[in-house]
């Protein structure tokens, strides 16, 4: 049976800056109301193609699934929890947005934010790394998107630079929601699970236990503070299960061009207790309050993050 369609009806946003505000009955989009451009990118099950919308001009990034291939591949569970998510985060402009979801005999299409400068990960490889000032600016952004996300028990579960887009103005947008989770209950949260996401970012507690929290998310976020500054992500070996072990193991090293201040926020990130793990909604890890003012984040001014114009990449 075609689990697809049933579960994957069009779901349109309303919000205040929805382009469907201007109707008071939203109106069902359909693959004629876009222009389609070049393809952007390619997933291993969708690709992603540049669009405008005919009647407002308004540019998109639509997301096409092939839905045999969905099926045949069994990852409707994923596409279900990825629109999940993404229809629960409203609005938040590091976050990218889905508009509308619509579907034809072939494909399932997924309207979203269109983010002009690729990913992170393009930059990294392009600048070799960035400076202190960049990294501060970029890891803000992305605890600042972390942070909603958590606050609405979104664990990501698959943050790396290849999910944090870059946007036209070189603001982030995070994406890749398939593999998120959402917290349902106390009981739910930390519990095993047989999701594994991508080697170099893999928590231990994962490898340990199968189980994933939110403060696994921050596990990740050291990995990737590390990986801008150094050009290279802390564990990383030629196979997946070396660098599994090297994870296990805790077995990193901090070279001399991470400036003092950001080896110290990344070793109480990449801490083995996920409770012990500054940011952690714990006593040791005292939250997103304690995240925000370590000495890293000096001269950040969080509110309205998304506003501010971006240091020049260096
Ligand atoms: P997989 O699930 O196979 O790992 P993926 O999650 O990377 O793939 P998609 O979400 O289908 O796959 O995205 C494929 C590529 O398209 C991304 O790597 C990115 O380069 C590009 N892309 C995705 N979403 C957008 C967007 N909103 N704006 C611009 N480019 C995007």
């Amino acid at each position: 049976t075609n689990t697809s369609s049933s579960s994957l009806q069009q779901q349109p946003q309303g919000s205040s800056q929805s382009p469907e505000q201007q109707h008071s009955q939203p109106k069902k989009r359909t693959p004629q109301d876009f222009d389609f451009f070049e393809t952007i990118g390619e997933g291993s099950y969708s690709s992603v193609t540049h669009a405008r919308e005919k009647s407002t001009g308004k540019e998109f990034a639509i997301k096409i699934l092939n839905k045999k291939h969905i099926i045949k591949e069994k990852k409707v569970k994923y596409v279900n929890v990825e629109k999940s998510v993404l229809n629960k985060i409203h609005n938040h402009p590091l976050i990218v947005r889905l508009f509308y979801t619509f579907q034809d005999s072939y494909s399932l299409y997924f309207v979203l934010d269109l983010a002009k400068n690729g990913d992170l990960l393009g930059y990294i490889r392009k600048m070799g790394s960035f400076d202190l000032e960049c990294t501060k600016f970029y890891v803000a952004e992305i605890v600042t998107a972390l942070e909603y996300l958590h606050k609405k028990n979104i664990i990501h579960r698959d943050l790396k630079p290849e999910n944090i887009l870059i946007t036209e103005n070189m603001h982030i947008k995070l994406t890749d929601f398939g593999t998120a989770k959402i917290i349902e209950n106390d009981v739910d949260n930390g519990r095993a699970n047989s999701f594994v996401g991508t080697a170099e970012y893999v928590s231990p507690e994962l490898l340990n236990d199968k189980a994933t929290c939110k403060s696994s998310d921050f596990w990740a976020l050291g990995c990737i503070i590390y990986q801008l500054l150094a050009g290279r992500p802390p564990f990383k070996a030629s196979n997946e299960y070396q660098t599994f072990q090297k994870i296990i193991k805790l077995e990193y090293e901090l070279p001399d061009e991470i400036p003092d201040v950001a080896k110290d926020l990344i070793k109480k990130l990449l801490v083995e207790d996920p409770n012990h793990r500054i940011g952690s909604d714990t006593e040791e890890g005292g939250g997103y309050e304690t995240l925000k003012s370590h000495p890293f984040f000096e001269g950040i001014e969080w509110k309205d993050i998304h506003l501010q114009t971006p240091p020049e990449l260096k």
